[in-house]
């Protein structure tokens, strides 16, 4: 692990950029002060931090469902003015309809953006066996469990081939056993699909074995006090988890992030 790039870094170019952002809510709370951030085309990048430190936030800033109060976020391709068709957003809750079946889930997006039933057949279907519910096309989110409700809802996200997957703490209401193994898939999905994924987490194992990078937050105000990049090997899996290379990056982030949980926007 090293507080510098890592080759990713060095090798990449920002895709989108937040810039001295601050949000300031109605109600005066502010989220974020001071949040530097760049996001690199093709990276993992967690947001690391206490519950209330405004990684939530961010996400909705870089989806352009708020607007920053002061600050910018910059996309580095600025011929669009709206980025919303390049992003596909995944909530901790999958929000699924439950009158509709897994397939018609996962249309839904498409069928927004006025593809037919028939059309999207082909790629309803690819999408299905990318996140391992091949079979499953017909079931109701009611006869899933909540890994493959999860499943539906990565593939809904997918569905639009997101250059860039907002990822809120997707996996977190899941056991462990079933999260390990979206762990794995997800990193699977990611170089299979060639996107990039900002991963809001507080679980330092999580932000270990899936990032490239992890950005470890302050408390409210949030705004990221160290930017980490994880050097670990491309194939993960059971070995990787009970090496002691992944506890000892663990026990240096944990490091990091009690320190900066310590930290106010004045002593940082
Ligand atoms: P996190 O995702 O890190 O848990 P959030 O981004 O959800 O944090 O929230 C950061 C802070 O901003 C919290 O104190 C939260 O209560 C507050 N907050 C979030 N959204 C709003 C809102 N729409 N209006 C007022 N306060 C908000």
């Amino acid at each position: 692990m090293s507080m510098a790039g890592s080759s990713l870094s060095q090798a990449s170019h920002p895709l989108v950029s937040l810039r001295d952002v601050e949000k300031t809510f109605a109600n005066g709370v502010t989220a974020l002060s001071g949040f530097d951030l760049d996001i690199l085309q093709g990276e993992l990048i967690s947001l690391l931090g206490p519950s209330g430190c405004g990684k939530s936030t961010i996400l909705r800033l870089i989806a352009g469902l708020s607007e920053p109060t002061s600050g910018s976020v910059v996309w580095a391709d600025d011929t669009q003015s709206d980025h919303r068709s390049e992003i596909g957003y995944v909530f901790q809750d999958p929000t699924l309809m439950p009158w509709a079946n897994v397939a018609d889930n996962v249309w839904f997006p498409l069928r927004l953006r006025g593809i037919s039933r028939r059309e999207a057949t082909r790629r309803i279907d690819d999408i299905l066996s990318m996140v391992g519910l091949t079979g499953f096309a017909k079931a109701y989110p009611r006869e899933l469990s909540g890994g493959m409700r999860m499943r539906v809802s990565i593939a809904r996200a997918l569905s639009l081939r997101p250059k860039l997957l907002l990822m809120d703490e997707p996996f977190a209401a899941l056991d462990e056993i079933t999260r390990f193994k979206l762990n794995d898939d997800l990193l699977r999905l990611k170089h299979e699909l060639d996107c990039t994924i900002v991963f809001v987490t507080h679980s330092v194992y999580e932000s270990v074995y899936l990032s490239d990078r992890i950005a470890v937050m302050t408390p409210r105000p949030g705004h990221a006090v160290a930017t980490l990049a994880i050097d670990a090997p491309r194939e993960r899996g059971t070995n990787y988890r009970s090496s002691a290379a992944y506890a000892k990056r663990c026990g240096q982030v944990s490091d990091v992030l009690a320190r900066a949980t310590t930290m106010t926007r004045a002593s940082a």
